[in-house]
């Protein structure tokens, strides 16, 4: 949690594009992820970004860069690897360690001959594959949003929007890791059962209200054993870092088939995220204390209560939402920002998720995805999803050109984005996490 000199503000790289204000990847965040040159066949291989480009760690260590701290040289070893469930399994002491050796190759006081190597060691960004992080094993879901949950259930139950079990149990439901898709993909429009309240039958057919959720994703790092749930004390040592993540949603096909046992087919055919892995050391600088509950919500049961967590088991990133349509990208419009909120607002932390997960016994792996659920806050503008900025379609969105929109449609574009910045601390990025909605 503490900052080092990899955080200083004053730190400056040699890669011009880094320095640049508002880069999303300045030499103080260097997020991990895959990667090879686009157009070969290279092997996919364990990447840092650093401005508008990607340092192949492997190709560093192979030219004799991170040979003098054994941690950061073993760390990087696990960097040839096509994902980065092994440096994730390393823990958090090696991802230091090669953080660290890192950024003192990529700034610019580093000794010239070192330079050389890791300006052959360079790709483009633009000119690169990227691929998804991780093999991911297992990804679960979360509802930890209580604006989101109080929205949702107020469209569906006005009477009890929250069901009595929220202020108590991080909800959670097992996802689908099969259909994890990284950022760029195209999304197919699922088809699907849907029965509206005034048809007799359901029908089969494309979804008609499909939908994005702005969600924050965090990757475990090193497991835990079956049978020993993990303490709150010890969570964030099992966090590798965090991404974005879009869970996309048929509503139609989740009214429907939702009750008893949860989501299944609305939310199984794909899911995104972005492809640069944001570390807990990056976040650092950006840690806040969870939104105060409200007077007379309970407080959390022991096992999920701990000082540290209070304190700052918060990120203090802004998330938001872009909207553009075929007919906006056509007449070369921007995109348009449809929502902003706060992971600040969020009513359990990834720790307290991480630990409720295990407290069974459940074993978590290296490269298991926690979805945050969908991030909302208090204000109209910061919902997370078209169905409660819509209000299930009721309201639907005005577009800079006209168009409207209750939920999505064949050709339009949804990009999350993130970000962490204040007073003292250079801003991060979390670069983008994006799909183009195709027909069914
Ligand atoms: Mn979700």
């Amino acid at each position: 949690m503490s900052t080092d000199q990899t955080h200083d503000p004053a730190l400056r790289s040699w890669v011009p594009t880094a320095n640049l204000r508002g880069a999303d990847f300045p030499i103080q965040n260097l997020p991990f992820g895959v990667f090879r040159r686009a157009g070969t066949r290279e092997a996919p291989r364990v990447g840092v970004a650093i401005g508008t480009a990607i340092l192949d760690v492997a190709a560093c260590l192979a030219a004799g860069l991170f040979v003098d701290d054994d941690a950061a040289r073993d760390a990087a070893s696990a960097c040839a690897a096509p994902t980065l469930n092994g440096l994730m399994a390393r823990g958090a002491d090696a991802r230091r360690a090669l953080r660290a050796a890192v950024s003192a190759l990529l700034a610019e006081d580093v000794p010239v001959h070192r330079r050389q190597i890791a300006e052959h060691a360079l790709v483009l960004q633009a000119e690169a594959e990227l691929f998804l992080p991780a093999q991911i094993g297992d990804y679960t879901d979360f509802y930890a949003s209580v604006h989101h949950a109080t929205n949702v259930g107020s469209m569906f139950r006005p009477d009890q929007p929250l069901l009595p079990n929220y202020k108590w149990v991080p909800i959670g439901y097992h996802g689908r890791a099969s259909s994890i898709v990284v950022s760029g993909t195209p999304v197919r429009r699922p088809s699907g059962q849907r029965k509206g309240p005034a048809d007799d039958t359901p029908t089969v057919g494309p979804s008609r209200s499909l939908d994005y959720e702005l969600e924050l994703g965090a990757f475990v790092g090193t497991g835990n054993a079956l049978g020993e749930p993990v303490p709150m004390a010890e969570a964030e040592a099992h966090l590798f870092g965090l991404c974005l993540l879009n869970d996309w949603s048929a509503r139609d096909l989740q009214a429907w088939e939702y009750q008893p046992l949860g989501p299944f087919l609305a939310k199984n055919f794909a899911s995104t995220i972005s492809p640069w892995v944001v570390t807990l050391e990056a976040l650092a600088p950006f840690r806040a204390p969870l939104a105060e509950r409200a007077e007379g919500d309970p407080a959390p049961l022991p096992y999920l209560s701990h000082a540290d967590d209070r304190a700052h088991g918060g990120f203090a990133v802004t998330v938001e939402t872009w909207l553009s349509t075929a007919r906006m990208r056509a007449a070369g419009e921007p995109a348009v920002r449809i929502t902003r909120a706060q992971a600040t607002d969020l009513y359990w932390s990834m720790a307290q998720m991480l630990v409720h997960h295990t407290s069974s016994g459940c074993n978590l792996r290296p490269g298991d995805l926690l979805g945050s659920g969908t991030i909302s806050g208090p204000a109209k503008d910061s919902r997370g999803c078209l169905l409660e900025l819509t209000w299930r379609g009721a309201e639907p969105l005005t577009l800079p050109n006209g168009e409207t929109r209750a939920f999505l449609e064949d050709g339009d574009e949804v990009q999350l984005t993130a970000f962490a910045e204040r007073d003292g601390a250079v801003r991060i990025g979390f670069g983008r996490c994006t799909g183009v909605i195709v027909a069914a």
